[in-house]
């Protein structure tokens, strides 16, 4: 039997449209809900199994991606929205009526700084980028999941094109090991 991953890649991965220039994401709330305006094609979208990440009910994993803090404006009821933990590195801003976690940005001295998380299923527009890879696949057990489903989900994970890790992609993870290494001078900056 599959397994439920995300509602938006179960059947399919969602399709890009290059003519998408950004969009409204927009809270569950039914009424007032909180709207936050993106401009631009977003990046890195990725099914995510971390424990943090905001997940739709009864989803394992989350569908989120990133945009430039300089492109992600708060654009109505902003009054709503909470820091989940201001101790995280990704300072995930959820609203308070419905739970949704509606961006996420960096702010301290990291290869991400200056990077908001933002969950493109919550856009009003199709035409985003679909996620490329799955990250943090293995830590839905720490969710709950039984270790003798992994198998199984890794394989469902792989048949619908996403490549499934246990951190973040071969290339966030060297990404991020370049920042540290010309921080500490083991390569040139
Ligand atoms: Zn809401
Ligand atoms: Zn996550």
């Amino acid at each position: 039997m599959a397994e439920k991953l995300h509602p938006r890649i179960d059947n399919g991965l969602p399709k890009e449209s290059a003519s998408f220039a950004g969009g409204t994401l927009v809270c569950a709330c039914t009424s007032n809900p909180v709207k936050v305006k993106v401009k631009g094609q977003i990046a890195h979208n990725h099914a995510c199994g971390c424990t943090k990440c905001w997940k739709p009910e009864g989803a394992l994993f989350s569908v989120v991606a990133v945009a430039a803090s300089g492109d992600v404006t708060v654009t109505e009821n902003g009054d709503k929205l909470k820091v989940v933990d201001s101790s995280a590195l990704i300072l995930r801003h959820a609203c308070t009526g419905c739970g949704v976690h509606m961006y996420g940005p960096v702010e301290r001295d990291h290869a991400f700084k200056g990077l908001s998380f933002i969950h493109p299923e919550r856009f009003e527009e199709d035409g985003w980028s679909p996620p490329g890879f799955a990250a943090f696949v293995s830590s839905i057990i720490e969710s709950g999941v039984d270790p003798s489903r992994m198998a199984g989900i890794r394989a469902q994970l792989k048949s619908i094109g996403l490549e499934p890790y246990d951190c973040l992609s071969p290339g966030l993870m060297d990404y991020i090991a370049t920042w540290t290494a010309k921080k500490s001078g083991a390569l040139p900056a």
